[in-house]
């Protein structure tokens, strides 16, 4: 006989009242619906909802270590870019979810492989990789994309993101908008040097996605580097090379079946 096993959801949220209050709601409401919502993570859930604004997907993502589960986002006073539900549309989504009616949004991911000697680090984000050195003095990058060698960067640092993460510090950076639809890896110069001393690129670069993007610090005794996957900050001395490039690993997002991009980024950005 086949087992009856109850669908599951798990509900993650950050610690405003609003937040708390968001999820006793929705839990009652998806419990009424037949789910079940258990505290913390289950490996068999069909969902992860994200209570909170865009920081707090990426620091369940991060906590969870990148899940294949598909997660939807309820904002709650943010931004709200990765969010797709207000908190008075619950009703609304479980209405449509049970018809099937979302679409699932697949975010490509981008990873740093980071090698000192024989050791090597990974580190990957949703948004972007952040390199930067850890003083006030000019941070120097040796920067190859793929074995061809660009041109030794100084300034604060290089983000490189993912088209997800265009709109994220990128856009503050003033690095461009990419529609996630499209499968290419930005470097995004962080205060650049470009004088008669240092000459460094001034403008976001645009990669195809096979691409990788290879840095080589200048090492210097007492001068490490940091490396920040979206909010996930490491420090590392005595660095050999950084390789950054897309990962498949996906992330699914759920959208309400008209999701557009560029109305999103109209209402939030513009
Ligand atoms: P935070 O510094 O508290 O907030 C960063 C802001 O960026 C929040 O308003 C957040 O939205 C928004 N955001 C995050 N991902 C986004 C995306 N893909 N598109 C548009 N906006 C996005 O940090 P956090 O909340 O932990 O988020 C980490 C992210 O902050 C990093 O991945 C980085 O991209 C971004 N950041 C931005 C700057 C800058 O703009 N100068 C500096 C450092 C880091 P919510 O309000 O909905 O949370």
């Amino acid at each position: 006989m086949a087992e009856n096993r109850k669908r599951i959801i798990n509900i993650f949220e950050n610690d405003s009242p609003v937040s708390k209050e968001t999820r006793r709601i929705f839990k009652q409401k998806l419990e009424l619906a037949g789910y079940a919502v258990c505290d913390g993570f289950d490996p068999e859930a069909e969902l992860i909802v994200c209570i909170g604004g865009d920081g707090q997907l990426l620091r369940t993502l991060h906590q969870l270590e990148f899940p294949s589960n598909p997660f939807v986002g309820v904002n709650t006073g943010h931004l709200g870019f990765f969010q797709e539900l207000h908190p008075d549309q619950l009703d609304e989504f479980i209405f449509l979810y049970n018809q099937g009616r979302c679409t699932v949004q697949k975010l490509k991911t981008v990873k740093a492989t980071i090698e000192i000697g024989s050791e090597v680090f990974y580190q990957k984000g949703l948004n972007e990789i952040v390199i930067t050195g850890d003083s006030s003095q000019l941070t120097h990058l040796n920067m190859s994309i793929d074995d061809s060698f660009i041109e030794k960067f100084s300034g604060d640092g290089l983000l490189i993101c993912s088209p997800a993460g265009s709109t994220a510090y990128n856009y503050a950076l003033r690095g461009s908008i990419v529609d996630p639809r499209l499968d290419l890896l930005q470097v995004t110069p962080m205060a650049p040097q470009n004088t008669a001393a240092y000459r460094s690129f001034t403008s976001s670069i645009l990669l195809p996605s096979n691409r990788s993007v290879t840095i080589h610090p200048e090492n210097k005794e007492g001068k490490g580097i940091n490396i920040v996957a979206d909010s996930t900050h490491r420090h590392y001395d005595w660095i050999d090379k950084i390789t950054v490039e897309l990962s498949d690993e996906t992330v699914q997002l759920l959208r309400f079946e008209h999701y557009d991009f560029w109305r999103k980024v109209k209402s939030k950005l513009l």
